[in-house]
């Protein structure tokens, strides 16, 4: 053999040989499944409610990681919008916001941008300024009565959307009438959730889930051979002496989607022996007692959140045609009892095992 063509075999032996291994280095790193490990946080209480949090990841320090991440971002929305903790901002908003605009975070003066959105949309039935008839209706559990109609009216004089003053450029917010007072209940959790899981995909989770009081959004894949989480909807009958029910009327298959339930059987006031729903209807100034239970399935937490409780609102027909007119939002609705019927929009059936 001419020594030419020895180099040029030499040659070419080494040329494959490069190529089967960047071959199965492919196969290796690129195309084989990656390695997914599972932490989960268990129970914790946040914003009031239970709170669970599972992060998948290529290993477990990470993933335990991003569950730390996902609970920093949840406290961190608690601690701004909160109506309990007198130093968070929307009790600096409704302390000061009838004497002066109050500069907010960017956060909160999203949520409240978000939530004056809302109002628009539902003609007024979702409506963060619902809170002094919040608080009648604590104030009425606790005496066992319900107020009268002059102190609901006066009450209800302090409500109102159209009121409520936000500024884009100076990022403040303003009350346009003495004694009104913001209530983030019905979005906050739902803003919460999505920046945990903004946080965890940045912390390295593949996948992950996070419930806040039973609103919830998850991502990615469970497994490498599970490809949706699945979510049990709590049966309202029995949920109502269990919030933490495991009897289910059906079971969801979702991923990268959010899903929130609002019901009155979640948290209600005893009056006279009869329950009273904590969604507050703010033109009848009463509790809203439409539907047993509304759960609506989008891409975001902070979206199936406020819509959940505007649906509760609103009710069977006009609730479920906006939910119709909402690209993306699906909606499950169990009516009061002693029916319980299940009604639900056109493409819901997708999502359902
Ligand atoms: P949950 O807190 O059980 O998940 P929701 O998301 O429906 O239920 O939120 C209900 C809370 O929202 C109430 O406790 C109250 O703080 C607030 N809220 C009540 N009525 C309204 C309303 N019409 N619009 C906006 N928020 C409301
Ligand atoms: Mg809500």
């Amino acid at each position: 053999m001419y020594k030419k063509e020895k180099i040029f075999i030499v040659i070419s032996l080494v040329a494959i040989s490069v190529l089967v291994y960047s071959f199965l280095k492919t196969q290796r790193h690129g195309f084989a499944p990656m390695q997914r490990l599972k932490a989960d946080s268990g129970q914790r209480i946040v914003m009031g409610t239970f709170a669970h949090v599972v992060a998948v990841a290529g290993d477990l320090e990470t993933a335990g990681k991003c569950i730390e991440a996902a609970f920093t971002e949840i406290e961190n929305v608690d601690a701004l919008m909160s109506g309990h903790k007198s130093d968070s901002q929307i009790c600096a908003v409704n302390r000061d916001g009838a004497k002066r605009a109050v500069k907010v975070s960017e956060p909160t003066y999203k949520v409240l941008d978000r939530s004056i959105e809302f109002s628009k949309l539902t003609g007024g039935a979702f409506d963060i300024t619902v809170g002094p008839l919040v608080d009648l209706w604590h104030a009425a559990g606790e005496a066992n009565s319900l107020s009268d109609v002059n102190t609901i009216t006066q009450a209800r004089s302090k409500v109102g959307y159209e009121k409520l003053i936000l500024d884009v450029n100076e990022r403040t917010v303003r009350f346009a009438a003495e004694g009104m007072k913001l209530d983030l209940g019905g979005i906050a959790k739902g803003y919460a959730i999505d920046k945990a899981v903004e946080a965890m995909k940045l912390a390295g989770a593949a996948g992950g889930i996070v419930d806040v009081g039973g609103d919830i959004r998850c991502f990615g894949r469970p497994s490498e051979v599970k490809k949706y989480w699945l979510i049990g909807l709590q049966d309202p009958w029995k949920a109502q002496n269990n919030i933490i029910s495991k009897d289910y009327i059906l079971v969801l298959r979702l991923t990268d989607a959010a899903v929130a339930t609002s019901g009155h059987y979640r948290r209600y006031a005893v009056i006279g022996g009869k329950r009273y729903s904590h969604i507050i209807d703010s033109k009848t100034a009463s509790s809203s007692e439409k539907l047993a239970s509304v759960t609506v399935i989008c891409k975001n937490a902070v979206d199936a959140d406020g819509l959940a409780t505007a649906v509760s609102v609103m009710g069977r027909e006009k609730g479920l045609a906006l939910i119709e007119q909402i690209p993306d939002a699906e909606a499950i609705l169990i009516t009061p009892a002693p029916e319980f019927k299940r009604i639900q929009s056109s493409r819901a059936a997708q999502y359902i095992e």
